[in-house]
């Protein structure tokens, strides 16, 4: 195994067996400690798939039907992002134990698992669509490698047709965003190239669905790994977008930067516990050893 895929499982299996007494912690604290704090979850794709550059980030359909499940029976409200986008841009307060569902890279993965489980509970989410794929046969480069090796598992790998978009989109239960035309380090790219990807996925969003695309998701999300760049801070807000989460990991308050929202990513690591943990702020610290993690590392993707 990689150095750095040992270091983030080894990690995460720490964070795993701390989760119990950690969640106790700060489940205290908050009685004491008013925390208006807001979770946006990342999700990518809902598969059993446990092989590939991104196994790490995929999350079994039935481990997400147990977080989900964990949300209810805890007494999370669901929030969509733009009643987020309200309370940050209106400083009006944000509901107490609330959290936002996020699905990057549109996978068709989402609306086969995830769907049916979302409309139970009626929760809300946005899927953020790329430009380029969406709609498409085309995958992404690292699902390809998957689907080379699995041809079985095409179907779980591949990304959301437009039938299955219009579907959710009918149901006004999940809004979409954009997450760039072609899925690069947009902080690397020259300035024309990035106005191309923000401008021309939000135009090209808004016609197939024929809504506003205020949203936006970075690509990789991370500014060390040149994700994000003052650059793209700029002409984030020049192309119109309203909103942008990155996957730089914490929880957001009334105060932050709407362009650059923390979020915080699920993975198939991420047992109920854990993931119980996470939502309460037990897992806001990891920013620390996170930031080293990557000055450390070079980005695989
Ligand atoms: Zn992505």
């Amino acid at each position: 195994m990689h150095p750095r895929s040992f270091l983030k499982n080894s990690f995460t299996k720490l964070m795993n067996t701390s989760a119990a007494p950690l969640y106790r912690i700060f489940k205290i604290k908050r009685r004491f400690l008013p925390d208006a704090r807001i979770p946006i979850l990342t999700y990518h794709k809902i598969t059993d798939i446990d092989f590939g550059v991104d196994a790490f980030w995929n999350v079994p359909p039935s481990l997400f039907a147990r977080h989900m499940a964990c949300l209810a029976a805890e007494g999370f409200k669901v929030l969509a992002l733009h009643e987020l986008y309200d309370c940050i841009s209106m400083k009006a307060e944000i509901p107490r134990d609330s959290v936002v569902l996020t699905f990057d890279d549109g996978y068709a993965n989402v609306f086969r698992y995830a769907y049916p489980v979302l409309k139970e509970y009626g929760f809300p989410a946005t899927i953020f669509l790329t430009g380029d794929y969406s709609g498409g046969k085309n995958l992404y480069w690292w699902d390809r490698e998957v689907a080379e090796r699995r041809p079985d598992l095409y179907e779980d790998v591949r990304v959301l047709n437009w039938d299955e978009i219009k579907e959710m989109q009918s149901s006004k239960l999940i809004t979409f965003g954009s997450h760039s035309m072609s899925h690069q380090h947009l902080g690397q790219l020259p300035r024309p190239r990035i106005e191309y990807e923000l401008r021309q996925s939000r135009a090209y969003l808004e016609k197939r669905l024929n809504q506003p695309v205020r949203f936006f998701a970075y690509p990789g999300g991370i500014r060390a790994y040149g994700d994000i760049s003052e650059e793209t801070d700029l002409l984030l807000v020049e192309s119109g977008y309203q909103l942008a989460c990155t996957s730089e990991t914490g929880r957001n308050s009334l105060r932050d930067n709407l362009y650059a929202l923390k979020r915080i990513g699920m993975g198939r690591n991420d047992s109920p516990s854990l993931f119980r943990a996470k939502l309460i702020g037990g897992y806001d610290w990891v920013k620390w050893p996170q930031r080293a993690f990557h000055g450390m590392f070079k980005n695989p993707w």
